[in-house]
Formats: C-alpha cells, sequence, structure tokens
C-alpha cells in the first residue's frame, strides 16, 4: 500500500468541476492581479477568521515581510521568534537588516516557550513573532502581556494554523497585531501556487499594508513609502473562494485521521496517551497533544501536520521509505545552528528543547483523503520496525 504524505490530486478530484469552471472564468475575465476577486476572497476570509481586515498577498513569506515593514522594522532593530520554524519566520528579519533573537520552544506543543521570551527583551526588541506550528496556538496570553508591558508588536505567523481557535475560541491572526497566513499547496487552505494573507483588526495598520503591497504607492506612481511587488494573483484568488467552503470538513477530517493515529498507536502499546514527554518501554513514540482540548472547540487544533518523535528517528523514516510511506522532518535544523545565521553566535545546546525537536520529530502522513487503512499501515509499519 502506498501512503503518500500529501496527495493533493485527491483533493482536486473532489472539487473539480468547481475548480474547473472558476479557472475557466478567470481565464476569459483576463483580470488577473487583485480586482474583484481578490476583493471577494479578502471578504470571505473576514468573515472566516472572524477579523476585520484581510489582505491577500504574494506569499506566506511576502506577508511576514510586509508585517514588519507596516510595523516599521529598521535596521538594528530586535525581533524575538521560536529557533525551531520554518525559515521563513527567521528570513524576512534578516531580509529587513534587523537582528533575529532566538527564542525556547514548549516540549509539548512545538510552540515559543513564554517564558524564554521574557528573558530576551532589551532596549532594541521591537517585535515578538510567535508561529502556531503544526496547527496549534502558541500561547498567547503570556505573549500578549509581554508585549504590553514592553510596548512590543506581535505579528502571528499563522501559516500552519488557518481557522484554528486559541483557548478562549478567538481565531488566530486576531490576537497579535498582524495575523500572517499562507496559501502555499501542503497548507490546510492551498492554491495552485504561491499565495498569502495578512489580517489584522487595526484600520491605520490594514491602510499600510494595502499601499505597501503595491509598491508604497497611493495614489499609484506617487510613493510616500517604499514597500514592494506583494499581489495576489486573482486566479489564487478563485481557487481559494472554491476551496474555502470545504475546509471546515477537511479539517475535520484531519482532526479524525489524528484520533485514529492516537488510537492505533495506544493499540500497538506504542505510547500510552498524548502529549508524553519521556520515552520508555510503553512509550516508545511519543504522541503530539491538543492542548486546548478540553475547551470543546471546533477548531482547537487543525493538524496542518501530524508530528511523532521517536529515538533514531532517521533509520525509521528509511524504513517508512522503503515501505512507501511518505514523511519529513520539519524541521532538522533550528535557526541557531543554520550556517547562514551563524555571525548571530550561538551554539549547540543553547535550546535543548528545540534541538530535541529537531532531532526526534517526524511528521507522518496527515491530510483529509487519507484512508483509515493507510493510517493503520502505517502504524503498523511503524510498530514492526520499532518492536524488532
Ligand atoms: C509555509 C510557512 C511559511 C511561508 O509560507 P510560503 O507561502 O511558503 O511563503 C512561513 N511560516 C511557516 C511557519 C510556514 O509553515
Amino acid at each position: 500500500m502506498k501512503v503518500p504524505l500529501l496527495d493533493l490530486k485527491a483533493q482536486y478530484r473532489t472539487i473539480k468541476s468547481d475548480i474547473d469552471a472558476a479557472l475557466i472564468r478567470m481565464a476569459e475575465s483576463q483580470s488577473l492581479i487583485l480586482g474583484p476577486e481578490v476583493e471577494l476572497l479578502e471578504k470571505n476570509l473576514n468573515e472566516y477568521l472572524q477579523c476585520k481586515y484581510s489582505v491577500g498577498v504574494s506569499s506566506g513569506t511576502d506577508a511576514l515581510l510586509i508585517a514588519l515593514m507596516a510595523i516599521d522594522i529598521k535596521p538594528g532593530d530586535e525581533v524575538i521568534l521560536p529557533t525551531y520554524s520554518f525559515f521563513a519566520t527567521a528570513g524576512v528579519v534578516s531580509r529587513l537588516n534587523a537582528k533575529p533573537v532566538f527564542a525556547e520552544s514548549d516540549p509539548v506543543t512545538f510552540n515559543i516557550d513564554p517564558a524564554s521570551i521574557r528573558k530576551l527583551i532589551t532596549k532594541n526588541t521591537k517585535a515578538i513573532v510567535p508561529v502556531h506550528l503544526y496547527g496549534q496556538s502558541a500561547e498567547m496570553d503570556e505573549i500578549m502581556k509581554i508585549a504590553d508591558e514592553y510596548n512590543i508588536k506581535v505579528i502571528e505567523d499563522a501559516a500552519q494554523a488557518i481557522g484554528t481557535q486559541y483557548k478562549d475560541g478567538r481565531r488566530l491572526g486576531n490576537i497579535g497585531h498582524i495575523g500572517c497566513f499562507s496559501f502555499y499547496p501542503s497548507k490546510n487552505l492551498g492554491c495552485f501556487g504561491d499565495g498569502g494573507l495578512v489580517t489584522t483588526n487595526d484600520e491605520e495598520l490594514a491602510a499600510r499594508l494595502r499601499i505597501l503591497r503595491v509598491h508604497g504607492g497611493k495614489p499609484k506612481y506617487y510613493h510616500k513609502i517604499i514597500g514592494g511587488n506583494f499581489r495576489l494573483d486573482a486566479i489564487q484568488a478563485a481557487v481559494l473562494n472554491v476551496k474555502l467552503p470545504h475546509l471546515d470538513a477537511w479539517t475535520k477530517a484531519r482532526q479524525t485521521n489524528a484520533s485514529l493515529y492516537t488510537k492505533f498507536f495506544i493499540d500497538h502499546e506504542l505510547a500510552e496517551e498524548t502529549g508524553r514527554l519521556e520515552y520508555d518501554e510503553n512509550n516508545k513514540v511519543l504522541l503530539p497533544k491538543a492542548v486546548y482540548a478540553d475547551k470543546q472547540f471546533s477548531h482547537d487544533h487543525i493538524y496542518n501536520q501530524y508530528v511523532i518523535r521517536v529515538k533514531g528517528r532517521d533509520d525509521l523514516r528509511k524504513h517508512l521509505t522503503e515501505n512507501e510511506i511518505g514523511t519529513e522532518i520539519y524541521y532538522p535544523v533550528p535557526f541557531h545552528l543554520q550556517e547562514c545565521f551563524a555571525f548571530l553566535g550561538y551554539k549547540k545546546g543553547d535550546f535543548p528543547v528545540s534541538e530535541w525537536c529537531a532531532n526526534d520529530s517526524i511528521a507522518v502522513p496527515i491530510y483529509p483523503e487519507l484512508s483509515e487503512e493507510q493510517i493503520k499501515f502505517t502504524v503498523q509499519t511503524i510498530a514492526e520496525y520499532l518492536k524488532k
């Protein structure tokens, strides 16, 4: 049995006629960039994310970059972010000649540890960028408290967490000053190329984001500020407008798949419960925990990825690859150990939790169209290997 990490063709088959019609409509309209289709998407997403302003942009990376530009991050400013995330979170800070300051991760959620943030604040700290990794919220109350105390802005990297609710029920992207989303095809809501979104409830920031999106010109060709080409293609917006009504059902399927993994891992006596942090004979696999599951929200965790931890992760991965089961390592090298950040002077051992996550974590397939048999087979294959 083949179990790919992601099967976008399977999703396309379920909505093919609506997608095809939208693509043809866009071809005939030849309205290709921004315009009414993007405006409709922004309106739809304001509703879905329960925020006041949505601004469609060219990618999740550009969402982060434009957000930092909107709050006026300048050379020498310090921006605190988790050392364990996708590269874009740190890359955009350096591209503005600001200084990324890395923080430690929480061992249960993989998200930035608020206690670690507090120690990193200096007079140059201008922003904190929490990442809602794998589809679950960072501890935002604590982060906002620190930000308020020191008058620092918070940019949420919600690229993997569209629709996720925080413990008080609020949707992510609404809690910090700006929220950043990605429509990269592997995200829960993916378009047919690159695309992204920034959200805010602040009218002034929204206006600034819209101007920065078109090179900083307003009116057109008159520039008070310098922006960039951060425009979203209309054809991507059309695809997203077709997909958005299906998103909740897809999220539910991901959650069902996560429960099946938990059940099968426990049945195979590879784990006793979710959220364990120590390996032993009965816990050879550490399962991810939805920490707000007790709140009974529909979107406490949207499982963009289902990430387990095991000792000897690389050998297990080889075994799974040989058995045609797709996996990925998110992420093998935390920022503080990346070559491009060597000049910042960090060393191995500076962030033991993040380094442990980077060493032991492995993502197994979780996409909505996955069958129960495929999940069963994946867990069986892992069990065979770990019980040898
Ligand atoms: C995907 C992702 C991004 C970047 O999004 P792109 O659309 O690929 O540019 C940023 N941060 C995180 C955490 C991501 O997962």
